[in-house]
């Protein structure tokens, strides 16, 4: 068993990483700045210059298909990167990426909607969910009709993030209330804003927020459905996929880089005369912490790999999203307790995350499904205790 990173990964690994340092680091403050005059972060082309100065660099498309001009990386290999991207607070992604799912576009399709999403000239977002059907995303109401060439969409999408920017939506909507969504009575569209869908955004606890998509009789043409008709829960369920390892490989991240703050701060700050770094009850604070992120890597790791594998990585992805969200939340806690009052502050960033990192518990399918999942498949003799090694 080799639990090391090869040549390849380790440097693809640090080469992330000083650009994260070089480039995007130094920009926290002025993030923070904004973000406290309630202004966005970065604006769309200060992202944009970081991606391209980033594409120089050769990162591009970390999931892309190399015929598009992307990187096509291994699961593994992304985890590694996201978890880089979690030592920012700084709301930078890498360029050159497209909904995973838009790979099922036709060519025309691909044309239109594709190509500029990857070169960033478009931007898209994914709306499944809708104000009675979260979890139960099998319950969406949102109908499509068809009317000659035409498929006229009628209901509301909710909690859609970059719903607000999006020049266009992926948008799953029942086609077949008799089948019922998960039995192909639900397919996906690609329906520009010009056709005429609204958006109205949705004021959260963290930085920036989704938004809700309004469709009143919204006319899309038939050639703008994306796979099969039908297809459109499976298509659904493909993209949250992608969200399982991503998410947790991002928390890691995050409680990394806090967890260092909360070293940091142990070791200089001082109450009755010593360090508080000396006391048992922030020494367990810490212990805990690095255990738990120990724990968390290599869930999450292991679920990437998976994926690398060609097995089915529901299983293993679950328990990383499970995990990892609970790790960061715990972390980033523990981390604002030992900084004190500093902590509670809009000082340091230390809150920021505490915000963010509470929504990793919700989207992307809540700790909740995680459970439901990971129960099911075991109960149901799908998986067996201990995996692939079992
Ligand atoms: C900031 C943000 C961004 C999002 N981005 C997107 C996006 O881009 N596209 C998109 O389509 N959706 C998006 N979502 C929606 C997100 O996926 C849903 O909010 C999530 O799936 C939960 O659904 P819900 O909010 O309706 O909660 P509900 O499904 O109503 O659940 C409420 C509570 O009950 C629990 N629960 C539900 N059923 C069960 C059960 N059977 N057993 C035990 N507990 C249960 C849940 O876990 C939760 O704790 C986003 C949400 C947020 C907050």
């Amino acid at each position: 068993m080799d639990f090391s990173l090869t040549d390849e990964e380790r440097a693809v690994r640090d080469t992330v990483r000083s650009f994260i340092r070089r480039e995007v680091m130094p920009l926290e403050a002025e993030v923070l700045r904004r973000e406290r005059a309630h202004q966005p972060g970065l604006d769309h082309s200060e992202v944009r210059e970081l991606q391209l100065k980033a594409r120089k660099f050769g990162f591009w498309g970390l999931a892309t298909p190399e015929e598009y001009g992307g990187m096509d990386l291994p699961a593994v290999l992304q985890s590694l990167i996201w978890t880089e991207l979690g030592h920012t607070f700084v709301p930078f992604r890498f360029g050159g990426e497209a909904d995973n799912i838009l790979f099922h576009a036709t060519e025309e399709q691909k044309q239109e909607f594709l190509i500029p999403t990857i070169e960033g000239e478009r931007r898209s977002c994914f709306a499944i969910t809708e104000p009675g059907a979260g979890s139960d995303a099998a319950n969406i109401r949102l109908s499509a009709r068809r009317d000659g060439d035409d498929w006229i969409l009628d209901g509301e999408k909710t909690f859609i993030t970059g719903g607000h920017d999006a020049d266009f939506a992926i948008v799953v909507a029942v086609t077949d209330r008799e089948k019922g969504a998960r039995n192909g009575g639900a397919t996906a569209f690609l329906v520009d804003r010009s056709m005429g869908w609204r958006s109205e955004f949705i004021q959260t606890m963290g930085e920036g927020g989704p938004a809700s998509l309004i469709f009143d009789g919204v006319r899309v043409p038939h050639r703008n459905i994306l796979g099969e008709i039908g297809q459109g829960f499976t298509l659904g369920m493909e993209w949250i996929g992608k969200g399982r390892y991503t998410i947790p490989s991002h928390a890691i991240g995050i409680a990394e880089r806090v967890l260092q703050m909360a070293i940091d701060y142990a070791n200089t700050r001082e109450t009755f005369g010593t360090k508080i770094g000396a006391n048992q009850a922030i020494q367990w604070m810490i212990a805990d912490s690095e255990t738990e992120l120990e724990a968390a890597r290599w869930l999450v790791l292991r679920s990437a790999w998976t994926v690398d594998q060609g097995l089915d990585p529901r299983h293993a992805s679950s328990m990383g999203k499970l995990y990892g969200a609970g790790m960061v939340n715990r972390v980033v806690d523990r981390v604002l307790q030992i900084h004190g009052g500093m902590g509670y502050t809009r000082e340091l960033p230390i809150e920021r995350w505490y915000r963010q990192v509470r929504l990793y518990r919700i989207f992307e399918g809540t700790d909740e499904m995680q459970r439901l999942i990971i129960s099911r498949d075991l109960l149901r003799g799908y998986t067996k205790i201990g995996g692939h090694l079992a």
